[in-house]
């Protein structure tokens, strides 16, 4: 069989001795300038990347891609979610016995990923792996982002797992299987869906307690986990052994030997979720905090609308502070303080960005010195970036406030400066994008690649200078000095001079009128020519690595200065931001209380500029209002969710420390945020939207405590309006009795009277002008219940047809009239129509009454008429709701 002779070849066999090892992984096979794809891998790369399917053989299908452009084929490949091993020749092909020798170089998967072209500049690429302990009702979660180094630990109850995960944003998410096709376990599963993550299976030992343990400990070098914080038995330590030990296998060095440790991983922190103010999955959807809902893009979301940092790290960071908001009160402040100061004094602001301006990403690049695979412009970046690092000190040095950040970067300020001076002095200022053919390193650095270089500069004038000099010595004025492919270099002299040629000289090649020789001096300057490109290239790549292993020496340094300049980057944004949007410094009580006067919503005042109203809110026990919840009636359209949400959202932000969009708020210190919105309803595909909504309406039931805030978007929408209307104000009810800040739109106007009976409940509603037949919002949020729902004219605004609207409107109002005048189920006909009433009793639950029931259920013959005018007086009360 012809296929059978093709997989025959050495190469092949090879081939297929590393597709064995990785049946999970597109195999990248190094054959001369290309990568190949062989087999179904080449299928999939001629589909996903474009490139033409051939055969290599009959019956082997192939595709390639050329190796130097691979860092594009490869990120397209791991978008599409597909895993690769690179397997590249380890040994000169041109050195080869038989066939070249070749090992797996690289594991490219979603969550390993370092290289710039691969990574998206301001978001995180974390991977994250998990085990559930069902018994114990818990989970155990330990995530890395390899590109920069933090290591992360948590154990959270089981429950907490989809909110979590929805924080951490895993690209690649570890769990035990037994083999690659393993399913995650339900509980998993359950947690990540919906999130866009590829799922790993890994060998359960990997995650077994005493492994994982001895994997940690070897990768940190310590004799006992105590000093992270980790018991043996936390359910962390499984995941935290399972992240390291794939780091090892997808990390290799550049011959494709195992590391024994990833150098820049830093030791495992432990997250604590009541370190933070906990915004869980719902609500960082509903509350469009990193995308949009509708295009799912940052452009539209609170993230998008504060973006404004000028290092890859501080965009990062941004994006982490809005989904991990702080709980600790004088964490907050600390935060404030700086931004007040830059606030204060914008020229401060103006050149600390300029500092940071020419800050490069140093923590990837310092993670890329990690995995060894940072490139020329990684290093001169760093060496860029750490020059400024005095200036910067010098400069956080002229504000109290901002005086901590100078104290942390001056530990490091020497190391930073010895580095920078370092590659300065070694390095080009352009330098090539990979080491391929060198000009990396400046003339006058290194004295042996100075003499290649000049070598390879210089040959000329040296073989002239070198030929007089032998004329002048010999006396023969025909001597030249030559140089041919096959022989090399020469000297020539002519048959009539012969005899004068010194005997050290050795004879290399007769000629019919010459002979031609050769001396050791010119030898010796030949094999030096002659390998001078390829020896002065060597060279560089020589060092180009001690380079980098001189700047890993300062990766603790490099660490500490990204770390301070992502920080003051996003707070140099919030500070900017607070200046050109007008937003003021919130008061952080350690009462549960929301007091905001003239607060705005932080995207849509953006976008409506002067045209945004602002409102006032004040909600929690020491709160002007004293009242926990208020519910907010109003017609559709009126501007009810857009207040709630800006509450929530003024609440999340000054919890990250940064300014608010209001004339004055006071916040107090939150340990949640619970939405419960429509616009999620859409995300929830299969589930009914009631079913949605009550699942999550009966989590904030459960958890919400007196330091929480809850908002409510028209709760009890999914149901028939008797079910719904019962439950909210069932909900309404527990919410105000658990004296968790709420805010609860409701297009229920029976709701209102809630706060005639409760004290902590009060009524707002939002102010509308009618001018003739027409409505207009003034989106002003008043205190008192509002008592029309506007939603014909909703319609009409909508585009619903005239005769519709005007239909609905004579509707609404003999609904209206007869719901003043005592319960009746069905309105008029219409009087054009010849509908009969029957065709309407739809409305029958709207106006359906327990009472109703009652009344069907009488038997007037059994009744005396006192007895009967009791029994109306009742029934009255009931109605009237007494
Ligand atoms: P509701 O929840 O009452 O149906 P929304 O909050 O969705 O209404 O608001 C509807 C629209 O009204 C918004 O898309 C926005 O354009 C506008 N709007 C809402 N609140 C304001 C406001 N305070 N100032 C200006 N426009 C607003």
């Amino acid at each position: 069989m012809p296929s059978e002779t093709a997989e025959n070849t050495p190469a092949m066999r090879q081939y297929h001795r590393f597709k064995r090892r990785h049946p999970d992984c597109i195999l990248f096979f190094r054959l001369g300038d290309f990568y190949e794809m062989f087999h179904e891998d080449a299928r999939i790369g001629a589909r996903v990347l474009g490139v033409t399917l051939t055969q290599r053989t009959e019956g082997v299908p192939m595709a390639g891609v050329p190796f130097h452009s691979a860092e594009t084929y490869l990120r397209r490949l791991i978008q599409a979610g597909y895993r690769v091993a690179v397997c590249d020749q380890i040994e000169d092909a041109a050195q080869a016995k038989g066939v070249v020798e070749r090992e797996i170089t690289r594991l490219v998967t979603p969550g390993t990923l370092t290289d710039e072209t691969l990574l998206e500049e301001g978001q995180e690429n974390p991977l994250c792996a998990v085990a559930v302990l069902e018994k114990r009702g818990e989970a155990g979660l330990a995530w890395t982002e390899l590109s920069t180094g933090a290591f992360t630990v948590a154990r959270i109850a089981v429950d907490a797992l989809a909110d979590e995960l929805a924080r951490i944003a895993p690209r690649e998410l570890l769990y035990a299987g037994e083999d690659e096709d393993a399913e995650p376990p339900e509980r998993i599963a359950q947690a990540a869906s919906g999130l866009a993550l590829s799922a790993t299976p890994r060998p359960p030992g990997d995650f077994r307690a005493e492994e994982a343990s001895e994997a940690l400990k070897r990768q940190f070098r310590v004799a006992s986990l105590a000093g992270f914080d980790l018991e043996e038995d936390d359910p962390a330590v499984g995941p935290a052994g399972a992240v390291v030990r794939y780091l090892l296998e997808t990390q290799r060095t550049a011959d494709g030997a195992a590391n024994e440790r990833i150098r820049h991983l830093q030791p495992p922190k432990r997250f604590r979720r009541a370190e933070h103010l906990v915004v869980d999955q719902t609500s960082l959807t509903s509350l469009e905090v990193e995308r949009t809902i509708r295009s799912g893009e940052t452009a539209g979301s609170l993230l998008g609308a504060l973006q404004g940092c000028v290092t890859a790290m501080g965009k990062r960071l941004l994006r982490h502070w809005l989904c991990y908001p702080l709980r600790e009160r004088a964490a907050i402040e600390k935060r404030q303080d700086a931004v007040a100061a830059l606030v204060a004094d914008t020229a401060l602001e103006g050149r600390l960005r300029e500092a940071l301006d020419g800050v490069q990403d140093v923590e990837r690049i310092a993670a890329r010195l990690g995995v060894g695979r940072a490139t020329p412009r990684d290093l001169v970046a760093l060496g860029t970036s750490a020059g400024r690092a005095r200036a910067l000190a010098d400069l956080l040095a002229e504000s109290p406030a901002l005086g901590p950040f100078a104290e942390r970067l001056r530990a490091g300020l020497a190391s930073l400066d010895e580095l920078a001076a370092r590659i300065g002095a070694a390095c080009v200022e352009s330098p090539p994008a990979h080491m391929r053919a060198g000009g990396l390193i400046r003339d006058g650095f290194d004295e042996s690649l100075d003499e290649y270089r000049s070598l390879q500069r210089d040959s000329d004038d040296w073989l002239a200078r070198y030929q007089s000099r032998l004329t002048e010595e010999t006396g023969i004025p025909t001597l030249k000095v030559g140089y041919n492919k096959v022989f090399g270099y020469y000297i020539e002299v002519t048959a009539a001079h012969r005899d004068k040629a010194p005997d050290a000289w050795s004879r290399k090649q007769t000629l019919k009128n010459a002979e031609r020789y050769i001396t050791p001096e010119l030898k010796e300057y030949e094999d030096k020519v002659l390998s001078a490109e390829q020896r002065s290239l060597q060279r560089e790549q020589t060092l180009f690595a001690e380079l980098c292993e001189e700047a890993q020496g300062h990766l603790e340094a490099l660490r500490a200065f990204a770390a301070v300049a992502g920080e003051l980057d996003v707070l140099a944004c919030f500070a900017r931001h607070a200046v050109r949007r007008g937003h003021v410094r919130p008061a952080i009580a350690d009462e549960p209380v929301l007091e905001i006067t003239g607060g705005r919503h932080p995207v849509l005042e953006q976008r409506l500029g002067e045209g945004f109203v602002p409102n006032d809110a004040s909600l929690g026990t020491g709160s002007s209002s004293e009242a926990s919840l208020a519910l907010i009636t109003g017609p559709n359209m009126a501007g009810k969710s857009t207040y709630i949400r800006q509450s929530a959202l003024i609440t999340l932000l000054a919890h990250t420390g940064a300014f608010v969009p209001a004339e004055s708020a006071t916040v107090g210190v939150t340990d949640r945020i619970f939405t419960r919105v429509g616009a999620s309803d859409e995300l929830h595909e299969g589930q009914s939207t009631f079913m949605v909504e009550m699942t999550e309406t009966a989590n904030i039931c459960h958890h919400a405590t007196a330091r929480s805030l809850v908002i409510l978007d028209e709760i009890g929408r999914g149901t028939s309006t008797l079910d719904g209307l019962a439950l909210a104000w069932a909900i309404a009810e527990h919410l105000a009795a658990r004296g968790c800040r709420a805010l609860f739109a409701t297009h229920y106007h029976e709701l209102t009277t809630l706060a005639e009976r409760h004290a902590t409940i009060r009524n707002l509603n939002v102010a509308v002008r009618e001018w003739g037949e027409e409505v207009v919002f003034l989106h002003r949020i008043l205190p008192g219940a509002s008592n029309r729902s506007y939603g014909v004219h909703v319609a009409r605004i909508a585009g619903l047809p005239d005769p519709v609207v005007s239909r609905a409107g004579e509707i609404l109002d003999q609904l209206e009239v007869r719901s003043a005048a005592g319960p009746d189920p069905s309105p008029a006909a219409p009087e054009s129509s010849g509908q009969e009433d029957g065709q309407l009793s739809l409305f029958t639950e709207y106006v359906d009454h327990p009472a109703v029931d009652e009344l069907r259920q009488l038997d007037l013959n059994e009744l005396t008429p006192l007895a009967a005018f009791d029994r109306l007086r009742a029934l009255k009360a009931r109605v009237d709701g007494r």
